[in-house]
């Protein structure tokens, strides 16, 4: 329960979805967490939602891509509490396209917002935890950076990215005694994954995709949020700590089958 305890912890896009759920968690696990959100009002109700169930939460609002946004934020944070000891990289948007339709704002807004974002929040983080002489940095990426899917260009290149930063940064500061580690999520009942079923599926069936989608992952299901949380707070924390440079798959036995003889039956 108390995992994180005494940690300061930011979480980015954490005001729905995935991020939500892990700053939930990490505040149950004892840390103090900094609820980062390009929508502010959002992460307000949220830190108020996580201090009315005891735990200790501030908002800052934040865009990821823009780095003045990044280190005032960052700042305020660390001014606040201290340091920061443990970042969850998690803002992430999704366009689809091909290389062909993909226009160049598009390719840029989801590169900048999901890899240069994380980029910019380990860039402002790590010098924090290399003055507290410990940290944990987790990513959310996506199975899309490690298998992919048509249409998917700018999403697929970042999530790629995201997975090889992290193995790089793994190196350049574990000798000081900082953990960088990659979760690998599958479909997330998450208002994405909802906005993602209500533009490749029928609007008026949005439930069905979502549960279509699900029966193509072995568990023959879709993830909770919470579920992904649980990962990214135990790789947060010292239960994890000799896990760097690791990138997680948490996505229902999705990318281990080549082929799933049971899905024709799901
Ligand atoms: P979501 O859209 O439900 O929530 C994302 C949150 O990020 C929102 O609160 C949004 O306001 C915030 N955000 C967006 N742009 C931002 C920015 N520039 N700066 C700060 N905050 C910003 O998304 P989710 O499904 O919870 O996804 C979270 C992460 O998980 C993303 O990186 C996504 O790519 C990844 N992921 C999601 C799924 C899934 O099925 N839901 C699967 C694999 C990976």
């Amino acid at each position: 329960m108390d995992d994180l305890a005494a940690r300061v912890a930011i979480v980015t896009g954490a005001a729905k979805g995935i991020g939500a759920a892990s700053a939930r968690a990490m505040a149950r696990a004892g840390a103090r967490v900094a609820v980062l959100d390009v929508d502010g009002e959002a992460g307000e109700r949220l830190a108020g939602e996580i201090r009315g169930e005891g735990g200790q939460a501030m908002a800052v609002a934040c865009d990821v891509s823009d780095p003045g946004s990044v280190s005032a934020a960052v700042a305020s944070v660390a001014q606040r509490w201290g340091g920061v000891d443990v970042l969850h990289s998690n803002a992430g948007i999704q366009r689809y396209g091909t290389v062909v339709d993909t226009d160049e704002d598009t390719w840029d807004r989801v590169l900048g917002v999901n890899l240069k974002g994380a980029f910019l929040m380990a860039k402002a983080a790590v010098p924090w935890m290399v003055r507290a002489g410990r940290g944990s940095i987790v990513i959310t990426a996506s199975v899309q950076g490690l298998l992919s899917q048509p249409n998917v260009v700018a999403y697929a290149a970042s999530k790629g990215g995201l997975i090889a930063m992290a193995r790089t940064m793994a190196l350049d500061h574990a000798h000081q005694n900082i953990r960088v580690n990659v979760v690998c999520p599958g479909s997330v009942d998450t208002p994405m994954l909802r906005w993602a079923a209500g533009e490749l599926g029928d609007r008026k069936r949005v439930d069905d995709t979502v549960s279509h989608w699900g029966r193509a992952h072995p568990l023959g299901r879709v993830a909770r949020p919470e579920e992904v949380a649980e990962v990214v707070v135990f790789l947060a924390s010292d239960r994890a700590s000799f896990v760097t440079g690791a990138v997680v798959a948490v996505d229902g036995g999705l990318s281990a089958a080549l082929f799933d003889p049971g899905a024709a039956d799901r």
